[in-house]
Parts: structure tokens; sequence; C-alpha cells
């Protein structure tokens, strides 16, 4: 059989998905993955290669994160039956569409946000439903919920903040959705750190809420880390669907000793949240360049000349960031996630250098 003809046995929703654009390039200043620029402590990492044989590599791990989630229940007040662990919180994004909707089905999103969304449910034959933002990359409520039952949407998905435009949406009008919505409400606070402001008071008056959180943009991405926080139902149907092997011993056991030391991250978001001011004030004073305002550690920016040309200008510079023309009310909208104050500084002086060529 030539490989040409193997096409014929892929599924149509696996032939019509297009990739995550995740740019593995390494380039000396990468700003383009929200990540945090601080590597782990060496507190931390003597603790992991001190572990490593009390570890039992050969053996498969807890497939309960029993200490991890005791750790966070104490730290989130929660009971451990409210939680569950994920493979990064993308995996978390799966599981629920997977619990919460057939194919055919819809999900909802405020629209532009996290390309996951609908990736994820395009993958499983499930139907985004967007929502678009107004000019403030506000997200307004609908005046009745009719049309999004019409439509089959079983979820709607808030990143709060949001990702890529770094703002959180307006309280009141999740509230609308939350008193409103007949289906399943997830609000992504991967940025949680950096905004500091939570929907996690409500869980217990809304139990069709869903809190997700990661450990990816505070210091452990390559260790694939979230959570979700939710009724015990739902953990309990989640659990059924999950693969139990789906967090391994190490990463277990790294997000446990981050979260027992939190106040080295405590420090570093300090630090990340005065250099994201100081950002931003230097991409309003740069000419052609207008920043919108961020809750999170990243920055979005609209560029007057073409976004892509910037983009390219800056990698061969070594300065790599995120371009998002991909969307339509992206272009000429490119990202920049907050560094190491050196890092910052790079980036403004090669960014002011770039533009005015
Ligand atoms: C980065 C990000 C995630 C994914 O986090 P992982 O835990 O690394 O899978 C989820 N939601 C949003 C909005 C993100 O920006």
């Amino acid at each position: 059989m030539l490989s040409s003809s193997l096409e014929k046995f892929i599924t149509e929703k696996a032939l019509n998905l297009a990739a995550y654009k995740a740019e593995h390039v390494s380039a000396p200043v990468s700003l383009h993955a929200n990540e945090n620029p601080y590597p782990p402590s060496p507190e931390l990492l003597n603790e992991l290669r001190e572990s490593l044989e009390m570890l039992e590599l050969n053996r498969y791990p807890d497939p309960d994160g029993h200490k991890l989630k005791a750790r966070l229940s104490e730290r989130l007040d929660t009971a451990p039956e409210n939680l569950v662990l994920g493979n990064g919180s993308d995996e978390l994004i799966q599981l629920l569409m997977q619990v919460f909707c057939n194919p055919g089905d819809r999900i909802a999103f405020p629209d532009p946000t996290f390309s996951m969304y609908s990736i994820i449910a395009r993958g499983l034959g499930v139907e985004p439903y967007p929502l678009e933002l107004n000019d403030q990359w506000d997200f307004e409520a609908p005046e009745n919920f009719e049309l999004w039952k019409k439509e089959r949407v079983k979820i709607v998905f808030f990143s709060y903040p949001n990702n890529p435009t770094g703002n959180c949406f307006s309280a009141d009008e999740i509230q609308k959705v939350l008193d409103n919505f007949d289906g399943i409400i997830v609000l992504d606070e991967a940025y949680y750190d950096f905004a500091r402001k939570s929907f996690i008071e409500k869980l217990k008056e809304y139990p069709n809420l869903i809190l997700l959180r990661s450990l990816s943009k505070i210091g452990l991405a390559g260790f694939r880390v979230g959570y979700g926080i939710a009724d015990p139902c739902i953990i309990s149907h989640i659990n059924k669907m999950r693969l139990p092997y789906n967090l391994n011993s190490v990463s277990q056991f790294m997000a446990e000793r981050l979260l027992a030391r939190f106040s080295t991250v405590e420090d570093q978001v300090n630090l990340l949240l005065k250099e994201r001011e100081r950002l931003n004030t230097q991409l309003m004073n740069t000419e052609g360049i207008t920043p919108y305002p961020s809750d999170s550690n990243f920055i979005l920016f609209k560029t007057a000349g073409d976004g892509t040309t910037l983009h390219q200008r800056l990698l061969s510079d070594g300065v790599l960031i995120r371009n998002l023309i991909g969307h339509p009310r992206l272009k000429d909208c490119l990202r920049v996630t907050v560094g190491t104050p050196e890092q910052n500084d790079q980036f403004i002086s090669f960014l002011t250098k770039k533009v005015s060529e």
C-alpha cells in the first residue's frame, strides 16, 4: 500500500483539523509562550535529584495524586474530592468536552481567545460557537440564552484573564451567564497568579461551574501539570473518562514541592508584575505601537506597520514573540510574554530600532 493512500482511513474531522501552532524554535530571548522566565530554584532542583530513588520510577504513579491533591486542598481551602489533576490543563479541557458533549454539540467561548478550545472541540466532532468580543476585548452576555440552547451549546469556556488579549472580562457579564445559562461554565484561570482574580468563591453556589488552573505559567511548563476544581459529581465523571496514570510521578512530586515552596513563585510573580508595568509604559511610548491593558504575564499590542514583518525582524535579532495574524480581529497584533528585566530590555531596544526602520 502506498502511504499516499492512507488518507482514506483518516476521519473527516482529523483531515479538517489545523494543528496548534506551537513554535518550538530556540531563540536567545524566548517571549512567545507565556512561560515563567525563571528556571526552578536550586532548592527545588535539589529536591528533584534527591527524590529520584524514593519515587520508584519502575512503578506506576499514584493514579489519584493524593499528595499533590492534599497540598492543593490546603492551599485552596477545598476538599480533595473537588479536585482533578491533568497533564496540563489542556488535557482537562479535552476531558470536559468528552464528559459533557456529544458529536454535533457545541462549545461557546468569547472570541478571540485560546485557540485550543476550538482545536480540541473539532478533534472530538464538537462545533465551536464563538461569541465576538467588543472593541475593549470585553465579553457581553446575551439578552437571553434560548439561542445557545437551540444551538446545542453544552459548555462555555472563559479564559480569565483572556489569552491572547490579556484582560479579565467584566465579572458582571460572567455573572449573568452563571445566573441564566443551563449548562456547564468553565473559568480557565491559567493566569490566576498574575490577575489574582478568581471565581473560586462561586463554586458552592453554582455546581455547574468548573475552574481550571495550571502550573505552566508559573514555572513548571515542562512538567505539564494542571488541575480542575469542581463539584464532586463532576469530578467523579471526569475520573471515569481520564486515563488512570495521566500525571507521571515526577510531575506530581515537582508540583507538590513547588507549591510547598510557593513564596519563591510569589516573589517571581511580584517582579514580573512590576516588569509588566514597565514594559507597558515602554510600549506606549513607542511610536506605531499600541499595547492593550493586561492582567496576565503577557501583553498584546497592535502595530501600525505590518505585524509579520516586525515579528520576523525581531526573530532575526534573536527575540521570539507570538504572531497572531491567523485571527481576523488580530491583524497586525503581536503578543509578548513578560520576561526577566534583561530580556525585556533587549526586546524593547530591538523593537524601537525595528519599528523606526
Ligand atoms: C497556557 C494556557 C492553558 C494551558 O495550560 P497547560 O496547563 O500548559 O496545558 C490553558 N488555558 C489558557 C488560556 C492558556 O493560556
